[in-house]
């Protein structure tokens, strides 16, 4: 008989997690996948794939996993992703695959990401190394940045045959899986290591400490060093801020800066000679995941943390999930709230943050009501670092060096929607870089498109054969 409920996962205890930086959630056992994957209708007409970015065929997965046939699952799951212990950590799948899931309609939908990283962490463990691409085209793809959309592009390019070079501004390959969602979230050594390990494995060559518009331009990547196109997939990274009063006092950072530090300087190891200091009182500004994840770093650092958002917690961007964790680990909510000064010591240093409560008025153009200021409800909350987690932009770099690519008034690179081309013939585009900050599944989803577009580009300027016509 199907249960309507699913089988729970395991997780680490709020109280013993809210000390360490170890994974919060510990993943089903064979036992529990199988017993999950036995509850999918295997619906004829699957909903749950329509919602998918990267159009896994989620039944035929899950099939594979209820008969115990995991490599089988793997192989089925890896002909549209090579992440799948990442994005069945990370992807907000309550509103993608599993928000679409009939079985949802009138029960627990079914746990597609818990079994996506079942099957990751099961191949990491099981499956060989992928194999080289047989045959190799003879032409050159570079891609700039390592995260999601450049990974997901490179790989696809290379299983085509095509000789892929990533090169990354950082010293260390993945983005924000890296450099931004912490340790308990997505553990960096172990599951994105691997990941990436198995794409260089497939023959894409990865150079780090490599930024492109100060080493080098696009322009000369294409004219003089050989590269028939080129994919930009350089994020989102740089951060926003409110512009109030006391901004500049010390201790008042970018939850971009605060991350970074935590995630790849590994601020909260004492191995490390690179510690970020936040004093016993953190307030986090913002609601989406990267609010989040801050407060819950900081908690871990120590402090007692407030969250401080705008609208009310209907509206919050960040994955339901992680904020009934963070609610458990004791994460402070100011809702209906919102910064209006830092106020500083007489050494430059936050004291304070005094903040208005809001109401929420009319809709606005997002279609969420408009939180509006309520006139003399102005107060203080004592603190020592405030976080600013306010979203992010792209970094100008790569537009202001390459000549006649166009971007909107957000620095956001412009594109045709179904294949990421630019306005630069032979440069495509995709991910945070177009979008601004989104997930990492729509970062795959729209660079597996430009890499099927990127295929067709080059082979009918060489009038060849595509891929997909083969
Ligand atoms: C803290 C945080 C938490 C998040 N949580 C989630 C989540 O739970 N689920 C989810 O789906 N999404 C989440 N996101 C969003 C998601 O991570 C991004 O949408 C996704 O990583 C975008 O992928 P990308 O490849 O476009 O860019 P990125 O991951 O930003 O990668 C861009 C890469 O390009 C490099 N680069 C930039 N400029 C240059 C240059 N000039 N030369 C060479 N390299 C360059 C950068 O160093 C970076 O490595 C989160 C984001 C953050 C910051
Ligand atoms: S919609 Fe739900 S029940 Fe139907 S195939 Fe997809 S995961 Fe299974």
């Amino acid at each position: 008989m199907i249960t309507n409920k699913r089988i729970p996962v395991r997780e680490q205890k709020p109280e013993i997690r809210r000390n360490n930086f170890n994974e919060v959630c510990l993943g089903y056992t064979k036992d529990e996948a199988i017993a999950e994957a036995s509850r999918c209708l295997n619906c004829k007409k699957p909903l749950c794939i329509t919602q998918c970015p990267v159009n896994i065929n989620i039944p035929d997965f899950i099939q594979h996993i209820k008969n115990s046939e995991f490599e089988l699952a793997a192989k089925s799951i890896a002909r549209a992703s090579l992440l799948p212990a990442i994005c069945g950590r990370v992807c907000p799948q309550e509103t993608q695959c599993e928000g679409q899931c009939i079985m949802g309609k009138k029960n627990d939908a079914i746990a597609i990401g818990k079994l996506e990283r079942f099957i990751g962490d099961w191949s990491s463990e099981h499956l060989p190394t992928p194999e080289l691409p047989k045959i190799q085209n003879g032409h050159k793809v570079a891609v700039i940045g390592s995260g999601p959309a450049g990974l997901t592009c490179a790989a696809d390019l290379s299983r085509m045959g095509y000789s892929v070079t990533v090169f990354e501004a950082l010293h260390k390959a993945g983005g924000v899986l890296v450099y931004g969602i912490p340790e308990f979230r997505l553990p960096k050594d172990t599951v994105v290591a691997h990941e990436i390990e198995n794409i260089r494995k497939m023959g894409v060559k990865i150079v780090t400490d490599a930024v492109i518009g100060k080493a080098g331009s696009i322009d000369e990547l294409m004219n003089k060093e050989g590269y028939d196109a080129v994919f930009i997939a350089s994020g989102a990274g740089l951060p926003k801020f409110m512009n109030i009063p006391g901004e500049n006092l010390n201790g008042v950072l970018s939850a971009n800066e605060f991350l970074t530090r935590i995630n790849l300087m590994k601020a909260y190891n004492d191995d490390y000679d690179t510690p970020v200091k936040t004093g016993k009182k953190v307030a986090v500004v913002g609601g989406g995941n990267v609010a989040i994840d801050s407060a819950r770093a900081a908690l871990r650092l120590g402090a007692e943390v407030t969250i401080v958002y705008r609208r009310s917690e209907n509206e919050l961007p960040a994955r339901k999930e992680e904020v009934n964790h963070a609610k458990e680990e004791g994460i402070q909510f100011r809702f209906l709230t919102n910064p209006v000064a830092v106020i500083g010591n007489e050494k430059g240093w936050v004291k304070s943050l005094k903040c208005i409560q809001m109401k929420l008025g009319e809709p606005d153009a997002s279609g969420r009501r408009r939180p509006v200021e309520i006139p003399g409800s102005e107060f203080l909350m004592d603190e020592d670092t405030v976080i600013m987690a306010l979203g992010t932009s792209p970094n100008p770099l790569i537009s202001s060096t390459t000549p006649g690519l166009e971007v909107n008034k957000h620095g956001c690179i412009n594109t045709l929607e179904d294949n990421g081309l630019t306005s630069r013939e032979g440069v495509f585009a995709a991910g945070d870089a177009v979008t601004g900050s989104a997930t990492v599944i729509l970062a795959m989803g729209a660079a597996r498109k430009s890499a099927v577009a990127i295929d067709h580009y080059i082979r009918t300027k060489y009038n060849e054969q595509t891929h997909e016509d083969k």
